[in-house]
């Protein structure tokens, strides 16, 4: 008997879950549902019909390896208590119905649900101008400079931070963001409050690097603050490649992101490099990587997949039909650039919110050697959260996986040798096409409205109404 006749093989078309997506066109709420189809690889697919506009699909994940379920294992019955096989579901996409179970205390809007769970990142704007105009802003940022700045009050900005320690009782890493952060007037008083501020343990400025590249006083200023520790650059970069430069930004930016690096370097300011990432990118993001592995100072990369909020038509029913990339995409050209030196095994979903919000990997930088992190540790043994979060309930969302799961405490000794560890995440935040309430609903990044509230990142730049 072949081997193919012996095994029994998942069905070619399969039924995951059902949630409550978007119309891509209108942008109100509509049932969807999840289906893995095909072999070779299977593939992730988001499908739904909206009254007035029709139907619509978009790849969840190009290779259905890299997409995680995560409503429990099916075998043990924890999967969706056959809910999600049924023709007739009961109404799904709110926190623990796709599972089955209806939380009475599941609260309505995305911002009084962020209230209620685990804050990993807390985002705040503090200008909402720019010194670049990016075809693809997700935060929509006009120009400006000099007295053009619209920046945030000061007090305020402060007064909001502090609303949410009082309510969350600390906050575990702030990203200062815009338009562009460093344009503030006051930045270096809300940086070095914010260093200072015995409940914020860590802040990531979020930055193209224009100011540091050009201004060498803004440069000796945070040179003083990175010598405080607790900060870090998280820096706009598109890749060593010609290619996608002026489709992201409008330029071509690659001398001036060097000389940041250098700046950086100089003065002691670490940095993650933040990589969004396009059809035109995908065949460098192995060059991203050695680039980002030969600077000691540069501690990761994360790779975020172009999504369609902001300045990019999302209201446009063509633009789904653009290339769109998915964790997997990303994974996959990832491991094929790296010359055998990464591997799947290297990557692991994060314990916290919905795994397939954040998959993270290493590279060991050992000496001379750059050495697979799966030689030395087996996230796979550690993934038991995929199994047990049967039914995502409330209360297991409200301390994050990162604090409560081995996993989280293996990655925090990890970011702990940031000499050693170089971190490589896949963020792939969501728009109207690729939405899934079930992700939202366990939301770990937030942005800090300007009424104080939280809300969840993906929610607050895809302009939905709460
Ligand atoms: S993406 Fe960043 S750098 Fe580009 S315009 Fe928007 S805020 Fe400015
Ligand atoms: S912001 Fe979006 S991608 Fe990030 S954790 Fe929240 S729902 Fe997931
Ligand atoms: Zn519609």
């Amino acid at each position: 008997m072949t081997s193919e006749s012996a095994i029994a093989l998942r069905p070619a078309r399969e039924l995951l879950k059902r949630t409550t997506t978007r119309c891509p066109v209108c942008r109100e709420p509509v049932p969807g549902e999840v289906w893995r189809e095909g072999r070779h690889p299977a593939r992730v697919i988001l499908r739904r019909t909206c009254p007035t506009h029709g139907p619509a699909e978009a790849v969840l994940a190009s290779d259905a390896r890299f997409y995680w379920l995560a409503q429990g294992d099916r075998a043990s019955g924890g999967c969706c208590g056959g809910a999600c096989h049924a023709a007739e579901g009961p109404a799904t996409g709110t926190l623990g119905r796709n599972a089955g179970v209806v939380f009475a205390e599941a609260p309505a809007t995305s911002s009084v649900r962020c209230e209620t769970l685990s804050t990993c990142l807390a985002l705040i704007e503090i200008v909402h101008s720019c010194n670049l105009a990016c075809p693809t802003c997700y935060a929509d940022s006009p120009i400006g400079a000099g007295a053009k700045v619209d920046a945030v009050p000061l007090s305020d900005l402060q007064r909001r931070i502090e609303g949410v320690i009082e309510r969350k009782g600390r906050i575990e890493i702030l990203q200062l963001s815009g338009g562009e952060p460093t344009l503030h007037p006051q930045f270096f008083e809300l940086l070095n409050w914010a260093q200072a501020h015995e409940k914020i343990d860590f802040t990531l400025v979020n930055t193209n690097g224009v100011r540091l590249a050009q201004d060498p006083e803004f440069a000796r200023q945070f040179g003083e603050a990175a010598a405080r520790k607790g900060v870090q650059l998280y820096l706009q970069y598109d890749g060593p490649q010609a290619a996608g430069q002026r489709e992201l930004r409008g330029a071509d930016l690659r001398v001036l992101r060097e000389r940041t690096l250098e700046v950086c370097g100089r003065i002691g300011l670490p940095v993650t490099l933040a990589m969004t990432v396009t059809a035109d990118n995908l065949a460098h993001v192995g060059d991203a990587i050695a680039f980002g592995l030969a600077q000691p100072h540069v501690h990761g990369l994360t790779f975020q997949p172009r999504f369609l909020s902001g300045r990019t038509p999302t209201r446009d029913a063509d633009a789904g039909n653009a290339p769109r990339l998915n964790t997997a995409d990303i994974l996959l050209a990832a491991v094929a650039q790296s010359e055998g030196r990464l591997r799947f095994e290297d990557f692991t979903p994060l314990p916290c919110g919905d795994p397939n919000c954040a998959t993270i990997g290493y590279l060991l930088r050992l000496g001379e050697q750059v050495r697979s992190v799966s030689e030395f540790v087996d996230f796979a043994q550690l993934q038991g959260f995929l199994h047990d979060k049967i039914n995502y309930r409330l209360e297991d969302l409200v301390q994050c996986g990162c604090e409560t799961e081995p996993l989280g405490h293996l990655l925090k000794g990890l970011e702990l040798q940031p000499g050693i560890a170089f971190r490589l995440m896949v963020k792939p935040f969501m728009d109207a096409w690729t939405w899934d309430q079930d992700r939202i609903d366990r939301c770990c990044t937030h942005v800090i409205r300007p009424d104080g509230r939280l809300d969840s990142f993906c929610h607050y730049y895809s302009g939905f109404a709460p």
